[in-house]
């Protein structure tokens, strides 16, 4: 047992007391009374002048990245839209030659065109497309790749349709990314 202030007239009254012997509040002393007392002295010790200087800073932290933002994305627009309307790739090179190939287990005389093909300024998917063209026909195939930038890679392309027959072997190659 020991002697606290009375939660009411602040009297000394014993912590065991059922009711203050002074003023006759009931339970003048008990811990859910001390812990309100505690929380409201802790929220007042922090001044209201405090909290609303911190809240304006606040906000102008924010509106400042917010406008450092938009004006790094302005500023980078132009650069990063001529990126884009740039070629993405290009063909190096193009060469049919007569090949065999398995068709259902045989044999088949036709041509394999390798394009040798140079990807620009982003990394990213192109398509590579290659005309073959002789005189027993033309020919139509593309493929995909996914390709980092500068780097160069053969698009291959096995034509298995012309016979040993076919002259004027001839193949063009576009890419688009
Ligand atoms: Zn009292």
């Amino acid at each position: 047992m020991s002697i606290v202030d009375c939660r009411e007239c602040g009297k000394p009254v014993s912590d065991e007391a059922k009711q203050c012997p002074h003023c006759g509040v009931e339970n003048p002393y008990f811990k859910a009374h001390l812990m309100a007392q505690a929380a409201r002295a802790a929220a007042n010790h922090r001044t209201p002048e405090e909290g609303v200087l911190k809240k304006i800073l606040r906000r102008f932290t924010y509106v400042a990245i917010a406008i450092v933002a938009v004006l790094t994305l302005i500023g980078k627009a132009p650069a990063i839209l001529a990126a884009l309307a740039k070629p993405s790739c290009e063909v190096v090179s193009v060469k049919p030659e007569p090949d065999l190939f398995l068709t259902d287990g045989e044999a088949d005389a036709g041509v394999k065109v390798t394009a040798l093909v140079r990807k620009l300024n982003r990394d990213g998917e192109i398509t590579v497309s290659i005309r073959l063209s002789t005189s027993e026909g033309d020919w139509v195939k593309a493929t995909t790749g996914v390709m980092k930038t500068n780097e160069q890679r053969n698009a291959i392309l096995q034509f298995p349709e012309p016979t040993v027959n076919a002259q004027n072997i001839r193949a063009e190659a576009t890419c688009k990314g």
